[in-house]
């Protein structure tokens, strides 16, 4: 559901990432691990359209992100084809990024309703539903800034759910908070992998959580994948040096 060819990015003189390739299956679930400034974020920034890459495809279901067709040729994308395949996909932030003035049931609601046009009605039952998966159903009155951190969080993924995705990018979503709700919110992102059909994509430093949920991991060092494989390959296997003095700091 997601290709990557021979992706670079560089912001100025600095190169973050040096050819990227990567194929992600629809509903396959895939942790990236690494140091810090190995280029993570940026990887699902550039999924999330929030950044465009140097050079290199980002191929999401078929449609290149960046680049369309326009009398027979491949030019860059317009606004309107980025909303387009933006709609595939959901995001969570590290900083979960809720509307402060609205409760979190219109938190959800407003994507549904001004993004996908759906009726008031099935957006508002819809996300109920949403809320109540990640067990907040007896707070949907509630403003953000009544919630736990860990809260807000299940309210961010919420959020995204809502608009059933394809694919859904997670970014350290918890590492903003305090150690106690950590465990609520991977708890929550379990449940979500384990309904299955959508991919994820998980910047995490928790390496038990990854080996617990992820197909696939990628161990990226220096803007290249320098190891990925299954789970337990990955973190329990390896042999490259690199990967498990980094390993050795998070375990
Ligand atoms: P961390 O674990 O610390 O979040 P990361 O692996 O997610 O790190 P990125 O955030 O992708 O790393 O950043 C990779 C490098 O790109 C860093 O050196 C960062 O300073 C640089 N970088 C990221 N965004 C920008 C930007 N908008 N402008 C300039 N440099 C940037």
């Amino acid at each position: 559901i997601v290709k990557f060819q021979d992706v670079h990015k560089s912001f100025g003189d600095v190169k973050v990432l040096k050819g990227i390739d990567l194929d992600i299956m629809p509903a396959e679930k895939v942790a990236v691990i690494g140091p810090s400034g190995s280029g993570k974020t940026t990887i699902i920034r550039m999924l999330m359209t929030l950044e465009e890459p140097t050079s290199g495809n980002i191929i999401v279901d078929g449609t290149n992100l960046w680049k369309m067709e326009k009398n027979g040729k491949l030019v860059e994308a317009n606004e309107k084809h980025l909303r387009e395949v933006r709609g595939d996909i959901g995001m969570v932030f590290q900083h979960f990024n809720l509307f402060p003035h609205m409760t979190i049931l219109e938190n959800c609601m407003t994507a549904p309703i001004h993004v996908k046009k759906e009726d008031k009605k099935s957006a508002r039952e819809n996300s109920i539903e949403m809320l109540e998966k990640v067990g907040l159903g007896d707070k949907l009155d509630n403003y953000p800034s009544q919630l736990s951190g860990g809260q807000k969080q299940r309210v961010a993924m919420a959020r995204a759910l809502v608009m059933r995705p394809k694919i859904m990018l997670f970014d350290e979503v918890t590492s903003a908070l305090d150690p106690e709700l950590v465990g609520e919110v991977l708890e929550v992102i379990r449940d979500i992998a384990k309904d299955g059909e959508m991919a994820m994509v998980l910047v995490t430093h928790e390496m038990d959580f990854a080996l617990d949920v992820a197909d696939k991991v990628l161990f990226l060092d220096e803007g290249v994948i320098a190891e990925q494989g299954s789970a337990s390959e990955v973190i329990e296997h390896s042999a490259n040096e690199r990967l498990k003095s980094f390993l050795h700091r998070f375990r």
